[in-house]
């Protein structure tokens, strides 16, 4: 029997050739795509008001967002001197109301037409003359009958986000709604079921084809919820899945190298570093030299803040590889920082005759092709450079060991290129992302965790200040005063725009505006992010050799560049960082036994407020919340130092958005599963995943098939499901 589910959505009632071009411009093939293609909100009746009620509600002094429903009956271009205003008017069966634009003026009046229904949300005012009126709603369009269902059987309207590419094929809200509606009435039935029976009734989930109905066109909020905790549910367990299958695939014995510690060289090697290890890094020390003397492949993520010395912790492990006769690979986020481990490195290994090679851009051709040719020979021990070290195709002689710095991005690295004879190297992954435990331990379940949660002894904490700028005359003074002493100050201004030139302008600008005026009598290097890597590198070994008191720059330097003596770190207006970036910046500096200070400048009210404000999440609502959110960034950055709270209070800042910048930190991201509002079903679908891949590591029982064709179905480019399958 064909498949109908596979069949192109042109055939659907109202679609056709060229409508189903533009549907498969934004990834929608074939009808079981469209079924897949969820709202992204709805519109449900409990929460419309009329405009009699809007106005109580604001004579009540009710702040929040309202949503009501009105017919259009006039449009307004209305001329003020040199500005306009679009002025809209509708009616409900109340009343009238207006809404206003100031902005995108040459847009918005033209799409509103005489006798169309919108639903408007946004927060209401009262005008001088009395008028209810919305400015710069949120809108969406209704068909007139569908407002009235709406409104007298107490449906709720899903709303699907329209993409450009769909509306210049004539697709707009509702008609958009309609051929789902179409699709959903006749297939959703089709849909065979994605997950196993048994787990189904026990979770209490509601089955595929409901499931499918109720997010497009649900009965009522209870079921819309099931419904949507079933989809997430869904996309945890499989995700979960793949993470149980990479543990039990990676944690059998045999596939990795018992390395051996032979205690003298390394005691030699530990004697040769200029400093004692921190209970801390002895530890995670402990923990990486079993996971290396196993016969299993190490798995291990290193988290530990920025400063805390992971580097030394991994070297000791490189240097146990090396003296066992394998290679080594360090891979770092760029060059300058590869450049930066490679000079340290060398000094430090080359004694106990190991030899170092560092690949990356710009090295010449024939520089290149031999220590390529090294590299194939085993005559270079420990192989240091970017990514590029794995993705390209560098021969290896024989891989031991491979260190990922800062980014677990590459967690889930492509091990495979790696194999050899069957071989698992060990994989260490180093992060300075303070991702909550229980939330690491539960996207990373393959991957054991080790926390270095101390700072080496000399440290003292960084001293954190907030200036308004009126007050910045001071910081210069300050700067001025400690170069005196040596220190050397970073200082750091936001990026103004992504585009190359004015990046460079703005860079240059702060640069001579503190060379010729408030900084005169200092030495003042630049960096940018415009600069090729070469060139950052040598301002970075001037500014570390010195021949800078201040070195200005855009924020280039936030990943683990390490210069010692520079001790203050300007960050100019602060409120523009997130919170992540804050405390990365701040890890700059504090890298010595020397009291070390970070100055958050920002407008002077912000400072201000910031002085005056002391949070507590548990009193803040939420509008309170995002109403401060700069002022809690700032307020927290100056009340606390580590990471990890700091990631806390992130977290719930960000509520259900992304934790700590999702993207950069490389957590996953699922479409509809968020990790925090739906921690508690990520728990779930984490302890299902595992005990039935426990129970059955290749997915061979009846009951089980159900998964294992999904897996087949969705995953299938992964390498991973090969080796098991
Ligand atoms: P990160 O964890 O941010 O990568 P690094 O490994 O770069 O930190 O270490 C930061 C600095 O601290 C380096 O200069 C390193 O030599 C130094 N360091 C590491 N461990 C110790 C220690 N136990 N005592 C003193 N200094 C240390
Ligand atoms: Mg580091």
């Amino acid at each position: 029997m064909p498949d109908i589910l596979s069949q192109s959505v042109q055939y659907l009632k109202s679609v056709g050739p060229k409508r189903s071009e533009s549907f498969a411009k934004i990834g929608i093939n074939t009808i079981r795509d469209l079924l897949m293609y969820f709202p992204s909100r709805y519109l449900d009746r409990s929460t419309i008001l009329n405009s009699v009620k809007v106005l109580q509600h604001i004579r009540e002094g009710y702040e929040g967002e309202v949503t009501i429903i009105g017919e259009v009956v006039s449009r307004d271009l209305i001329r003020y001197g040199k500005k306009q205003i679009f002025k809209l008017r509708l009616k409900d069966g109340s009343g009238f109301f207006e809404c206003v634009w100031f902005q995108g003026i040459k847009y918005f009046k033209d799409i509103f037409n005489p006798g169309d229904y919108y639903a408007i949300s946004a927060k209401p005012v009262l005008t001088k003359y009395g008028h209810l009126q919305f400015v710069h709603p949120d809108f969406d369009r209704l068909a007139e009958k569908e407002s009235k269902d709406f409104l007298h059987t107490g449906k709720i309207i899903p709303f699907y986000r329209v993409p450009k590419e769909l509306r210049t094929a004539n697709l707009g809200d509702f008609s958009l709604r309609r051929i789902i509606n179409f699709a959903v009435e006749n297939y959703s039935g089709n849909m065979p079921e994605t997950l196993p029976e048994d787990l189904i009734q026990a979770k209490g989930l509601p089955d595929i084809n409901s499931t499918i109905q109720n997010l497009h066109f649900p009965s009522g909020t209870d079921l819309l919820e099931t419904a949507w905790r079933r989809i997430k549910f869904e996309e945890l367990f499989y995700f979960e899945c793949m993470v149980a299958l990479r543990k039990s695939f990676l944690k059998k014995k045999g596939n990795g190298i018992a390395f051996k510690v032979r205690s003298e060289p390394l005691k030699k090697f530990l004697a040769s570093i200029p400093f004692s290890l921190t209970a801390s890094q002895l530890k995670v020390l402990s923990e990486i030299r079993k996971d290396l003397e196993s016969d299993r492949p190490m798995n291990r993520l290193l988290q530990g803040d920025v400063g805390s010395g992971k580097t030394i912790v991994a070297l000791i492990g490189i240097f146990i590889a090396i003296s066992n006769g394998y290679q080594a690979i360090l891979m770092s986020p760029t060059e300058i920082l590869a450049d930066q481990h490679y000079k340290r490195i060398t000094g430090m290994l080359e004694p106990f005759g190991m030899k170092v090679g560092l690949l990356i851009g710009g090295q010449s051709r024939s520089e290149r092709k031999k220590l390529l040719q090294q590299i194939k020979s085993g005559e270079v021990n420990l192989i240091i450079g970017t990514h590029a070290l794995i993705e390209e195709n560098v021969e290896y002689d024989n891989p031991g060991l491979v260190v990922i710095d800062e980014q677990h991005r590459f967690g889930v690295v492509q091990r495979s290129r790696l194999i050899r004879k069957g071989i698992q190297p060990d994989v260490l992954v180093m992060t300075a992302t303070p991702i909550p435990r229980t939330l690491s331990m539960t996207l990373y379940g393959d991957l054991d965790v080790s926390i270095i949660d101390q700072m080496p002894l000399n440290r003292r904490p960084v001293k954190t200040y907030l200036r308004g700028e009126k007050k910045l005359n001071d910081v210069y003074d300050f700067i001025i005063d400690k170069s005196r002493a040596g220190y050397q100050t970073f200082m750091v201004y936001p990026l103004v725009d992504e585009s190359e030139k004015l990046e460079l302008k703005a860079a240059e600008t702060y640069y001579n505006e503190l060379k010729q005026n408030h900084l005169q009598e200092l030495k003042i290097g630049l960096i940018h992010g415009r600069m090729n890597w070469r060139q950052k590198e040598k301002v970075m070994s001037e500014f570390a050799e010195k021949k800078y008191d201040v070195l200005v720059s855009t924020t280039v330097i936030e990943v683990g560049i390490d210069v010692p003596d520079a001790n203050i770190i300007v960050i100019n207006d602060a409120h523009r960082f997130g919170l992540s970036q804050l405390h990365q910046l701040r890890g700059r500096v504090g890298r010595s036994d020397k009291q070390a200070y970070c100055i958050l400048i920002t407008k002077d009210d912000l400072a201000v407020k910031t002085g005056q404000f002391s949070f507590n999440f548990d009193y803040l609502s939420p509008e309170q919340i995002e109403r401060n959110k700069s002022i809690i960034r700032l307020n927290a950055m100056i009340s606390n130092s580590s990471g990890f709270n700091l990631a806390e209070v992130d977290m719930k800042l960000r509520g259900t958005g992304d934790i700590f910048g999702t993207k950069q930190s490389g957590l996953p991201e699922f479409r509809y599963a968020n990790i925090v509002s739906d921690f508690d079903l990520l728990v779930s679908a984490r302890e299902t995943a595992f005990e039935i891949i426990n129970d059955d590591p290749t997915l061979d029982r009846d009951k089980n098939s159900v998964i294992k064709k999904n897996l087949r179905e969705n995953f299938s480019s992964n390498i991973l499901l090969s080796q098991i399958a």
